[in-house]
């Protein structure tokens, strides 16, 4: 078995070349073929020295994901699953809108977390994907994109680690990935266009901090510890306090930057203005200490196995506007996809619905949501 080139960041590249009896410069060469121009096949990097072509045939490849199928939604979003075997099933979602183009991607198949609103939970931990695995969807999307849409430049222009997986319990294989994504030999985005979500992984928070300092998202979905043990049961190894604490640490580490905490809607369980009012006095408890913010709430994507449903648009409102009075800075966000099931937390891959129920639920939430255009509700840092 030969070497995926697509496994390496470029520090490893060049380690690689070196072994291949290269100089390092060769490496920034092969990369910039891999990651800019979408090559795979040695043959067509002409710039590299026949020998070093062959030799690199002999040791190496450049082997992306098979994709098993792709849905395109009227919205333009794209879904792609990608087969990673042994029956695992991962999957991306490309986001289309006018200013920028964003890149949803998975970390693991399945998850260890298992929170109760998440389908990828629900189905338990399979496995953490490589480097390769990660990267290698940027690397389809965007080569596939360019050719589908028939366009030089470069489309993709904001990661967010937001698919299946705690991107944050598979760190080793993660790093790399992510410096491959700011490496202008690579992809060249800004640390603030790529951003890790994480349910709260402490000491890993406190790792990328140091190694990667990207814009970080944190799913917080609860006030207090009760309710949070009970929605994402990592709470109760790194409870709110502790969970704070770290993104202040984060924030010394990446200043200006705010930390987007992830609020899911759930119908009676988070959603009253109590919960809010909480909200507003853990984030201005820990304002003093340094800690600016922003709420993204996020409404449920519901799934039957989860036996929960999603807040009303009018209970969402209000509780945007409790969080917007306090001067923070709130947006609700705007559900993408929905007629492809490529929304947050249904990216279940082999999960299956058979029973219509979670069609009939989706339906109803798009008749729930449908016309109400204001999405983006702004305040000030709290
Ligand atoms: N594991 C990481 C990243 C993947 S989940 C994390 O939890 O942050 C990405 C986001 O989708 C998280 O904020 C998560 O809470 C949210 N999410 C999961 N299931 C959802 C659902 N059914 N409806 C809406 N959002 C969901
Ligand atoms: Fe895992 Fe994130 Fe889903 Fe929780 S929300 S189960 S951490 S993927």
């Amino acid at each position: 078995m030969t070497t995926n080139l697509l496994d390496f960041d470029l520090e490893g590249l060049a380690a690689f070349c070196e072994q291949l009896g290269q100089k390092r410069f060769r490496a920034t060469q092969l990369f910039r073929w891999i990651h800019q121009k979408g090559a795979a096949d040695f043959e067509q990097m002409t710039d590299l020295a026949k020998a070093l072509r062959e030799k690199l045939s002999l040791f190496a490849h450049v082997q992306g994901l098979r994709v098993i199928s792709r849905h395109d939604s009227s919205d333009g979003t794209i879904k792609w699953l990608f087969d990673v075997g042994a029956g695992d099933v991962i999957e991306t979602v490309f986001i289309p809108e006018a200013d920028r183009g964003t890149l949803c991607i998975s970390s693991q198949a399945g998850c260890a977390v298992g929170c109760r609103f998440c389908s990828t939970g629900h189905q338990g931990f399979s496995r953490n994907l490589t480097t390769g695995e990660i990267i290698s969807q940027l690397w389809f999307a965007e080569h596939f994109l360019r050719k589908h849409l028939g366009r030089d430049e470069r489309i993709i222009s904001n990661i967010v680690m937001m698919g299946m997986g705690e991107p944050l319990q598979n760190y080793a294989q993660l790093l790399p990935a992510l410096k491959v994504m700011l490496d202008d030999h690579g992809y060249g985005l800004s640390r603030r266009r790529v951003t890790v979500s994480t349910s709260g992984v402490v000491p890993m928070m406190d790792r990328l901090a140091r190694d990667c300092p990207v814009a970080l998202a944190v799913s917080l979905h609860a006030p207090h510890d009760a309710l949070r043990d009970n929605l994402v049961p990592l709470n109760k190894k790194y409870p709110i306090a502790e969970l704070l604490d770290a993104c202040i640490r984060y924030q010394s580490a990446a200043p200006r930057d705010f930390i987007t905490f992830e609020y899911c809607m759930l119908h009676g369980v988070n959603d009253q203005p109590e919960h809010a009012r909480q909200l507003v006095a853990l984030m201005k408890a820990h304002a003093a200490a340094g800690l600016s913010c922003k709420f993204n709430l996020i409404p449920f994507n519901p799934f039957p196995a989860s036996g929960l449903i999603c807040s009303e648009m009018p209970q969402v409102m209000a509780f945007a506007r409790v969080l917007i009075e306090a001067g923070i800075v709130t947006t609700v966000r705007k559900t993408r996809g929905d007629d492809i099931d490529a929304a947050c937390g249904q990216l279940a891959g082999d999960v299956q619905d058979r029973t219509g129920v979670g069609q009939r639920m989706a339906a109803q939430r798009q008749g729930m949501l449908g016309g109400i255009k204001v999405v983006v509700v702004k305040g000030t840092t709290v």
